[in-house]
């Protein structure tokens, strides 16, 4: 049955007629509610687990005999760590070799063959792999495949035993939906929006330049970087010159002439950055070259929620401002979207820091600093899914706005010849 309530927008027009919309909308309200989140509550409810097995012992026992005639006898048990076996990493061109070889490092650590599928995108890089990576690993057990969008597709219909993939959401639900017919279990690493919130509390010039560092890194084309500021209108004020000298210190006085400041990695994505231009008032840079494929650190302001530059990842270097009026503002903010793979605070109030902290949900969450967490490894990363699509419906992957730029070099199945020089076999065919 369903229970009692107002269904949320977030599980809405999509879902209406469906039997257990409401039920899904209640319980999702009372999660935003955030009234599981305290220790004593968890501990109350897990009591209540335990005395319904404790009072109920004799109901449940009759109950399983009477449906399986079920015994059970205490085992000892150990977890053996085996690898999965053929595994697909396909990367994605914002990082391309690190991207890459990563998950290549665990996956030769653990035991597994390999599939590798550089970008296509950052085709000098995807030609020094496929070229030259090789060489240096067993051909028997590791290849590289060059491969656009077709090829890709086509790639993906084999069974893996597992797939890492690294890109975006869209394109993640094309290569979830691949695995699924052979029941594959996948890592995805995908993108979106960061917010970034700032409090007046704050250390306004240590906020701009750790912000404008994050931001226009590898002009905006990082998984990591702060997308959208959200602070007072105050502190947009005060956030203005403290970013237009950071933006100054880093690059100079025209970041074009600096050797520090990226470019767009190609035209299609040039285009695209150089669109969400348009959205609010231009506060800082804003200007373009679309031979070199050159967009300027760029700040707006005024920008609204329905902007095109709020309705996808930026991965450009471009920083919106919204103001909000208090930091419970900013968490309905980010709790209306989806669930970002990292949020960042700015505040020098723990207690800021904590209620955004339990408030919200997050792959990763760094306080006073952008994508030096990803620094640190002891910590995991990663992000947590994408559970409340906008308006209950979720995006169709956008179509390709031009063929494949794929290439496949020679050889069976777009996989390089092997005529490079082999490595010798390892000596234990399968880890111990
Ligand atoms: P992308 O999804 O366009 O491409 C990633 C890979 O998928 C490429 O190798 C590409 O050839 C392949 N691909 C593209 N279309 C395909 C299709 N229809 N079928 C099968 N394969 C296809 O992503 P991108 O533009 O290369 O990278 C940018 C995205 O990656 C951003 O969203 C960014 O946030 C995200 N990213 C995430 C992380 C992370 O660790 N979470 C790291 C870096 C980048």
């Amino acid at each position: 049955g369903s229970g009692a309530g107002k269904a949320p927008e977030d599980n809405g027009d999509a879902m209406s007629g469906n039997p257990y919309a409401e039920l899904v909308s209640r319980l999702r309200a009372a999660w935003l509610s955030g009234k599981t989140r305290p220790m004593e509550y968890r501990l109350a409810q897990l009591e209540g687990l335990g005395r319904f097995l404790d009072e109920k012992k004799q109901d449940i026992l009759e109950a399983t005999t009477a449906d399986m005639r079920k015994a059970t006898q205490l085992d000892s048990a150990f977890i053996r760590k085996d690898p999965y076996g053929v595994v697909l990493i396909i990367g994605p061109w914002n990082y391309p070799i690190n991207l890459l070889l990563v998950p290549l490092i665990g996956a030769i650590a653990a035991g597994n063959c390999v599939v590798m599928k550089p970008s296509e995108i950052t085709r000098n890089v995807e030609r020094l792999v496929a070229e030259m990576l090789p060489r240096y690993l067993d051909e028997d057990c590791f290849a590289v495949v060059t491969a656009g969008v077709e090829e890709t597709t086509r790639l993906l219909e084999n069974k893996f035993d597992y797939i890492f993939f690294t890109g975006s959401p869209s394109v993640g639900r094309i290569v979830m939906t691949a695995a699924a017919k052979h029941l594959t279990p996948v890592t995805l690493e995908l993108g979106g929006k960061n917010p970034c919130y700032v409090c007046d509390s704050c250390n306004v010039q240590n906020t701009a330049r750790r912000v404008a560092w994050g931001r226009f890194f590898n002009a905006g084309q990082t998984c990591v970087a702060p997308d959208y500021v959200l602070c007072s209108a105050e502190m947009q004020e005060k956030l203005l010159p403290a970013l237009r000298e950071a933006i100054t210190e880093f690059y100079g006085p025209n970041p074009r002439e600096s050797p520090d400041f990226g470019r767009i990695v190609g035209d299609r994505q040039f285009q695209r950055v150089q669109a969400l231009l348009h959205s609010g008032h231009t506060a800082i840079g804003g200007q373009t070259d679309a031979e070199e494929r050159y967009i300027a650190p760029t700040v707006l302001v005024e920008v609204q929620q329905d902007d095109p530059i709020m309705q996808e990842e930026i991965f450009g270097p471009i920083l919106p401002i919204l103001t909000v009026a208090s930091v419970d503002d900013a968490i309905a903010f980010i709790n209306a979207r989806e669930r970002p793979l990292v949020l960042y605070v700015f505040s020098s109030r723990k207690e800021v820091m904590k209620r955004v902290l339990e408030r919200t949900s997050s792959g990763g969450f760094c306080a006073n600093d952008t994508i030096m967490h990803m620094t640190i490894p002891s910590l995991p990363f990663g992000g947590i899914g994408m559970p409340i699509p906008r308006n209950g419906v979720l995006r169709e992957p956008p179509q390709p706005a031009e063929p494949s730029t794929g290439r496949v070099l020679p050889g069976p199945g777009g996989i390089l010849p092997r005529t490079l020089p082999a490595l010798p076999s390892p000596t234990a065919p399968y880890p111990q």
